[in-house]
Formats: structure tokens, sequence, C-alpha cells
């Protein structure tokens, strides 16, 4: 069966998906997107991530396309239609389409929506989970607003490629003072000598990420103690685990940096816990 994805108000096969060529998402990476894990045909942390799109939107004064029961109902069909029940779902709304122009276009042009889902295997998932993966470090080039989760992601995709070619799976953005700020696609975590889990506080120019949000009760839940406080690549490696979260990685044990192994290079047990706890969780509030 093919693929199928939403177009404004539409359902089209993908293959026959396209955008308008002044749709200012393409020109002007002037949109905004979502990602939501999909477990069992349902949403992940479905609140975290509408509210989080209604600020990003707030913030670029893009209007809410719909409302959310609206949306969520064009993001289940979505699902249905493509028989996904492992997966990701990916929205992106664009201020829309006009004439090329910097400025906003007047009032009246609307604001443009795409929803596409993809499969995910999850044993594949688990397997990776079980290995751990690699991250390189990148020196932080991006603008000063990675709190908004804009499609403007051209530093991320070469820090990625950067990570591809080095072997790994994720860069780590690193600041003028050394510390890491977050990954080019998930935030960025180590658990300390002291058993201590830390991740960069939102203050700094990240983005707050729905899963670390998350993360943060489980973690509480567990017992453990939690700081949002930065660390360099070096605390990293001489940490007792590292690890990322996202919707699409979950929680996942970082076994090197650039090169160099975290610990005793193996994935280690806090991070395997917390993966297992945050899925059953994500589970029983999926909607
Ligand atoms: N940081 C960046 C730059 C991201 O792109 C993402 C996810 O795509 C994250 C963090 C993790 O955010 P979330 O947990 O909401 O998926």
């Amino acid at each position: 069966m093919g693929r199928i994805a939403y177009v404004n108000g539409r359902f089209v096969p993908h293959g026959e998906a396209f955008v308008h060529i002044e749709d200012r998402g393409y020109q002007f990476a002037d949109a905004v997107y979502e990602v939501w894990a999909v477990f069992d045909g349902r949403l992940a942390d479905a609140e975290g991530h509408f509210a989080r799109l209604e600020r990003s939107l707030a913030e670029l004064g893009i209007v809410m396309p719909m409302s959310r029961a609206a949306l969520t109902l064009v993001l289940k069909e979505t699902l249905r239609r493509n028989r996904i029940r492992e997966g990701l779902l990916y929205l992106q709304v664009s201020r829309g389409v006009a004439p090329r122009d910097h400025a906003f276009p007047a009032e009246g042009v609307r604001p443009a929506v795409i929803v596409t889902a993809s499969r995910v295997d999850r044993a594949a998932a688990e397997a990776r989970a079980a290995r751990g993966v690699g991250v390189v470090t990148t020196p932080e080039n991006r603008w000063g607003r990675c709190d908004i989760k804009t499609v403007g992601l051209l530093p991320n995709v070469l820090a990625k490629q950067k990570a591809r070619e080095a072997g790994a799976v994720e860069a780590w953005f690193v600041d003028e003072l050394g510390l890491v700020t977050e990954g080019a696609s998930s935030n960025a975590w180590i658990v300390d000598g002291d058993g201590v889990l830390r991740t960069r506080d939102t203050n700094a120019n990240i983005l707050r990420g729905v899963t670390r949000l998350s993360l943060m009760e489980v973690i509480r839940e567990a017992g453990l103690k939690v700081e949002e406080r930065p660390f360099t690549p070096e605390e990293a490696r001489s940490a007792r685990e590292a690890f990322i979260t996202g919707a699409g990685t979950i929680v996942l044990p970082v076994v090197s940096v650039d090169g160099k192994p975290v610990g005793d290079g193996s994935p280690g047990p806090v991070a395997s816990r917390l993966r297992r706890l945050y899925i059953e969780r994500a589970k029983a509030r999926s909607v």
C-alpha cells in the first residue's frame, strides 16, 4: 500500500503531494514543525507537542491553522490511512503562499499544512539502543531562537552530515564557553560521577524537548536526581553514562563522543531503564 500525505485539506498519494513554489516555508523557511512518536497507533506526549506547536506559531505570528481537536483528527486519519501502529508523525505549518517578499504577506493568507507519517521498526530501534550510538561535537552556529521549532535547519543538516561521515549518529553543538547545548535533533544528557542526571537548562538557546520534559517526570518518579546544568564534551566522556532524547530517538544511550568512549563504552543501566520507563509512561498516556 502506498503512503498517503495530508496537504492543505486533502489526503493525496505521496508521489502527488506537492506544495506551491511560493510557499513561504519553501522560500524562507518561514514555517514550523512538530514530530510525534506513535506507539500502538496513538500519539505520545500529544499535549506537549501541541503546546509547543502553538507556542512556535505564536512566536512567529502565524495563526494556528485549525483547532487542536480538528488537527488531532487530521493526524489520526493520516495514521489510519497509512496503517501505522509504530512510527513517527510529521506536521509542518508554513505562513502560507504569497508572492515572494521577505515581510509578512497581507492579511488573509492562510497557513499551509502538511502531515506525513512513517513507520518505525521498533525491534531495530531497540537493538540500536542496546548497542548505543556515537556522537561528534561541532561548534554552535545556529540562530538565537532555537526554542522555536522552525524548519530552518541548515546548521543541523550540516552537523548531522558531519556525524554521519564520522560513523556517528548525532552531533552535539558546543557553545563558545565549551558547553554542550543540544544535539542536531535531540537533547543531550549525562549521568555524572555522583549519579545525577544533567541536561542543559532551557534559558540556553535550545529547543525545549517534549521528550526531555516528560523524562524529567519519569526521573523524579524513579527517585533519581536531575539538574538542569550544562556539561562539556570532556565531562560527558568521563561521565558514568550519556544519552540523547527526542521523539525519534526516545532515550538513546551514547557510547562515544568524538570517537572516545563514554564510561566503559557500552550503554549504562540508567539510560536503559529510563528508556523502558519512558515508553511505558508514553504508552499509558498516548491519545
Ligand atoms: N533538539 C532539537 C534541535 C530537535 O530537533 C529535537 C527534535 O527534533 C529535540 C531537541 C528533541 O525534541 P522532542 O523531544 O520534542 O522531540
